[in-house]
């Protein structure tokens, strides 16, 4: 009885070191910026998706705000006229694996396949600059992390998450109330817009922008982010 008792906790302490938003076994992993300077991260992921990625992009840069996209290699394979959208508009692109496969349990090659060819595409788009990971489900427990230390790749989760707080039928007005009371300074901010399921998330955008603004919040890309606060 003991024994089980003892298999069921390391069982449930690795579920949640496995979908942790804070820690990881291996590497570094970052969940917001300097809680000392007024600067928020808006982050799209999942995408480039068509009609999607073009609307949000309006959005932004109506606003003049710069965000970071976790892109999808598949996506970016499918779409890459939209990465260069992305990067014409001033925002930060990161690795979000090639195939949103849930990165638990799975060999060494195939994590280092999954970020390596997504990495590869981001860069043949121009973009220049350090890529940051993040894991698909925000899900990593062993091969994944260590693969990332390995290579000095920084993971980027996030502090404020409304697709996971809030039902699915929240309205815009509800999502963007929800980030504007949660977020603090330094807040990373996950936004899923690239689904149909999810046009609520999308219309919330600019409400999300005004809000925080009214709060004399800026917005920056992860990369500015992380630079802020040193
Ligand atoms: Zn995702």
């Amino acid at each position: 009885m003991k024994k089980l008792v003892i298999i069921f906790l390391i069982f449930t302490g690795l579920w949640q070191i496995s979908k942790s938003t804070e820690f990881q076994l291996f590497g570094e992993l970052i969940s917001h910026g300097s809680r000392f300077e007024k600067v928020i991260a808006l982050t799209f992921d999942d995408g480039p998706k068509p009609v999607y990625t073009e609307r949000v992009l309006k959005m932004l840069a109506d606003q003049r705000v710069k965000a970071t996209f976790f892109v999808v290699g598949e996506e970016l394979a499918r779409s890459p006229h939209l990465t260069a959208e992305i990067l014409r508009g001033g925002h930060q692109l990161g690795n979000h694996s090639y195939s949103h496969s849930r990165m638990l349990l799975k060999s060494p090659s195939f994590v280092a396949n999954e970020i390596e060819k997504t990495d590869k595409l981001i860069r043949k788009s121009g973009f220049e600059e350090k890529i940051y990971f993040r894991p698909p489900f925000g899900k990593k427990l062993f091969t994944l992390p260590y693969y990332l230390e390995q290579k000095n790749i920084t993971s980027v989760t996030w502090d404020v998450d409304p697709g996971s707080a809030l039902r699915e039928e929240a309205s815009a007005r509800e999502i963007a109330d929800y980030v504007i009371d949660q977020a603090e300074n330094g807040s990373i901010i996950l936004l899923h817009v690239m689904f149909v399921t999810r046009k609520n998330e999308l219309a919330a955008v600019p409400m999300i922008i005004e809000g925080l603004r009214e709060l004399d919040y800026e917005f920056v890309t992860v990369d500015e982010l992380l630079a802020s606060g040193q």
